[in-house]
């Protein structure tokens, strides 16, 4: 069996991966990763990873992303320790072979969809959450028995160092490896057969791992962005509308793939919105959020000069914010009202603390906007009206919304994450999580007797006459 190595930094060669793949690929046939005590093992050490670490990690993330500490923690920390715990639960009965019913023509007999580990399984991960996104798909590939590569992102350098330097400390260095790397080195990686890619990234970028995947014919899992909307009806409560909006808007400096990326707001309200959001951003950041340390830093200046970017010819009017600062890696939150729906910022996902207002008549045409562009990862609707709600869920795809608020239903473990069309193909969370790693692999148990000659040849018109009637 080939050593494998539990960590690759950086510039390694295609051959050097194969190296890597093949000695985790032969762990994964000697059995090891399948018993739940394995398993279990993993998961624990992730857990003592994160709570042994937890200043570390955290320093980690401030590093990069100049996040406030109560983000970073309860993001990076907190929440992915959260699932795990629940994944430590419940995931001895995700592992059991799951009963169906028979259809007469296989009786006697059992039916029974028995999850089975994948093998080796390829996770990388984007900057934003830098901890979050590369640890939880990782906790589930292990809750379901595979051997994992994780590839942190080479844009969070910090945080991806401290994940190289722990994870072979708590976890199995025979069936758990850390490559770093940056493009060169995905692009190499990508070349090696796994059995299943998790993506977290841009659009563009998932088309590349895509292309790379459908060469081995793996299977992908692809969690993408997109521009969410956030519809504010006429009859929503606006100043909970504008707390939260911002809330969600400017958490990690909106560098968040399910931020409310543009609003919807009805004529009759836009002005008293946007009137509240900036008299929230002034009570949650301060007169000058720059100031703040509630308020976080963009992951780097090239960022910084995109997003200034779209601050430039959009066509609508700046209601607040605008000032930006490409040595301390600051964007103030921005408000821009009615810019151009065809202007870069309306064009291309924001991620960044800018938020679009628009108006809208009335909720159809919130509704026919939505749909009429690409199907986004969230989508968030504030009415105080059941029928308004269930109308906008109804009539339009996202990968998951939420109703009177922004973010959250990324939190509850049940409900499965992921996106939709280009926002992303495939979920995880919870049981999901591990059903993504797992191939649910359908047996039929049959006893060898009776044997009915029913079946077999010669076939004579009372058997045909049977066959008719059974089917
Ligand atoms: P990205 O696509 O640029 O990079 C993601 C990962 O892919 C990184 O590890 C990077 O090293 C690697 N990569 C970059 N270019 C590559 C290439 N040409 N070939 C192979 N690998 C390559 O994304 P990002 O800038 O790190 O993250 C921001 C994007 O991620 C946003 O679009 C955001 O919406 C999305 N995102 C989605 C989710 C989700 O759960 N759906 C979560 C967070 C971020």
């Amino acid at each position: 069996m080939t050593e494998t190595t539990s960590t690759v930094s950086g510039s390694a060669s295609s051959h050097a991966y194969g190296e890597l793949i093949s000695g985790l690929r032969s762990a994964f046939r000697s059995g090891r990763t399948r018993p739940y005590e394995w398993r279990r093992a993993q998961l624990e050490g992730l857990l003592r990873m994160l709570d042994e670490n937890e200043d570390e990690l955290v320093r980690a993330v401030q590093g990069d992303l100049g996040r406030p500490e109560i983000e970073a923690f309860s993001a990076d920390v907190g929440t992915v320790r959260v699932e795990i715990k629940h994944t430590l639960k419940h995931f001895a009965s995700w592992m059991k072979p799951r009963k169906v019913s028979l259809p007469v023509t296989t009786m006697p007999g059992k039916g029974r969809v028995v999850p089975e580990p994948l093998g080796v399984a390829l996770v990388i991960a984007p900057w934003n959450y830098p901890i979050q996104l590369l640890v939880l798909p990782m906790a589930a590939a292990l809750a379901a028995g595979n051997c994992v590569v994780a590839k942190p992102s080479e844009l969070a350098p910090a945080s991806s160092a401290v994940l190289a330097q722990l994870i072979p400390r708590y976890l199995d260095d025979k069936a758990v490896a850390v490559v770093e790397g940056g493009v060169s080195d995905t692009t190499a990686l990508l070349e090696q057969r796994f059995d299943h890619i998790f993506f977290t990234g841009s659009t563009r970028v998932g088309q590349v791992v895509m292309e790379a995947a459908a060469k081995h014919l793996t299977p992908v899992t692809l969690e993408l962005g997109g521009k969410s909307p956030t519809i504010v009806a006429a009859d929503a409560d606006i100043d909970v509308a504008a707390h939260r909006i911002v809330w969600g808007k400017c958490l990690n400096a909106g560098q968040t793939c399910i931020a409310p990326d543009y609003v919807l707001a009805e004529a009759s309200i836009r002005d008293a919105l946007v009137d509240k959001m900036i008299a929230t951003i002034g009570e949650y950041y301060g007169p000058d959020p720059k100031k703040s340390p509630s308020f976080g830093r963009i992951i780097n200046r090239n960022h910084v000069a995109r997003l200034q970017q779209l601050l430039t010819n959009h066509g609508g009017t700046l209601a607040t914010g605008g000032d930006v600062d490409l040595d301390e890696r600051y964007v103030a939150p921005t408000i821009l009202v009615d810019p151009d729906p065809s202007s870069q910022v309306m064009q291309e996902e924001i991620f960044g603390p800018i938020l679009p207002v628009l108006s809208v008549e009335g909720i159809d045409d919130a509704v026919d906007f939505v749909v009429e562009r690409p199907k986004p990862l969230a989508l968030y609707v504030f009415s105080s009206s059941r029928d308004t709600v269930e109308d906008v869920l109804l009539r339009t795809s996202s990968g998951g919304a939420c109703v009177n608020h922004c973010v959250m239903h990324i939190l509850p473990s049940d409900l499965p994450f992921g996106g939709v069309g280009p926002s992303g193909m495939g979920a995880y969370h919870g049981q999901r999580g591990f059903d993504t790693f797992s191939h649910l692999k359908s047996v039929l148990y049959k006893p060898q007797k009776p044997d009915p000659k029913i079946l077999y040849p010669p076939y004579t018109s009372f058997k045909q006459k049977l066959v008719h009637k059974v089917f």
